[in-house]
């Protein structure tokens, strides 16, 4: 039962009930905010977590208070075995919602499974409605498909999210285009900040389309675009755009606003724990998983790295050794 279950908290009092899990770091596309045009490299396949080592942490962690898993990587789709291992969390933990973040190439076959397992929730990333620019952005002519998966997505019920990830000089003709997309279509539209995770470093000295010029572009073509209220431990903020069936939010991924009432942590491919996106890994569960610990071996662990958690993104990137500066692509991290 929810209201038995314990509630951890972090050294700062924020809870911790949502976990992003990696459960690949393989991709199928090459999105330039994300990797480099060759890839990264992939890490061997017994460093990554078995099923079987992810649906124990998914356990283990709901049992200390997660109630909320976001499948995601990489690219979740492109490992096989997902909807078993998705079945086997539904029945063995427990956790109460599970929710995904796909790039749609590989999606639409599973839309029916999916709904089985009473998945309502799926971020999906389409950063361009125009095929050339896709092209350009993922390195891979895979637009149309991922349209055919979100139009399947919205006539099956789903909620829906569209990541874009804003950049300069390559889609900010798109944030006009984007929003005009929720005019029609109940989808709530997310712009990300472009952050330096992408295999190589910063793309820009200073971020120039950061939330505020967003906004300003947003409030440019809608001016009586309104804030909404925001949610509990949101990382969007949400703005309606009057007679629009969906809404549009920005996310200041790289400004880092919203560091107060993160209730979030991250398990990287590879089964290393992160308490906040900046950090670069505070604890070894892989390692914990084959030594062969036992359950309270992994939860005093795991409070361990709760207790000592980062106040904020920045105080997390600058507590990272120095030769390890933020440039790891998000498809290791898990976004
Ligand atoms: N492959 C899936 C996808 O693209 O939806 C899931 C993994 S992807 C790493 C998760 C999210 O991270 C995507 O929405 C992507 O746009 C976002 N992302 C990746 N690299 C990013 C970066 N450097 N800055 C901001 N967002 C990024
Ligand atoms: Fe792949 Fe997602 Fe990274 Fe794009 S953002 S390269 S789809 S993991």
């Amino acid at each position: 039962m929810l209201q038995d279950r314990i509630k951890i908290t972090d050294n700062y009092n924020r809870p911790i009930e949502y976990m992003r899990l990696a459960v690949t770091d393989r991709c199928n596309l090459r999105c330039f905010y994300c990797m480099p045009e060759e890839g990264i490299k992939y890490l061997p396949k017994k460093a990554l977590l078995t099923y079987e080592e992810m649906e124990r942490l998914v356990r283990v962690t709901s049992e200390m208070g997660v109630t909320k898993v976001r499948i995601t990587g990489g690219e979740p789709f492109v490992r096989k075995g997902l909807i078993e291992f998705l079945e086997r969390i539904r029945a063995n933990t427990a956790i109460e919602k599970i929710n995904i973040t796909t790039n749609g190439v590989l999606t639409q076959q599973y839309i029916p499974q999916l709904k089985a397992l009473g998945i309502t929730d799926i971020n999906l990333s389409i950063d361009t409605l125009d095929r050339d620019r896709f092209f350009k952005i993922t390195r891979r002519d895979e637009l149309p498909k991922v349209l055919d998966t979100l139009h399947n997505m919205l006539d099956e019920g789903f909620r829906v999210k569209i990541n874009a990830v804003v950049m300069e000089g390559k889609n900010t003709e798109d944030i006009y285009e984007l929003a005009k997309f929720t005019e029609q279509h109940p989808v709530e539209v997310r712009f990300i900040e472009e952050m330096p995770f992408n295999g190589e470093g910063n793309h820009y000295p200073v971020l120039n389309w950061n939330f505020k010029k967003i906004l300003e572009e947003l409030q440019q073509h809608f001016p009586a675009i309104n804030k909404l209220p925001t949610e509990k431990a949101a990382t969007a903020i949400k703005y309606q755009i009057p007679g629009h069936a969906g809404n549009v939010g920005i996310i200041a991924a790289f400004s880092r606003t919203f560091c107060g009432t993160c209730n979030r942590i991250r398990l990287t491919a590879q089964g290393t724990l992160k308490t906040c996106l900046y950090d670069s890994g505070v604890l070894d569960l892989r390692e914990i998983l084959r030594s062969g610990a036992d359950d309270e071996v992994l939860k005093t662990a795991l409070v361990g790295a709760f207790k000592s958690r980062a106040k904020d993104g920045f105080e997390a990137e600058k507590n990272r050794p120095q030769e390890n500066k933020v440039s790891e692509s998000m498809s290791t991290i898990g976004g």
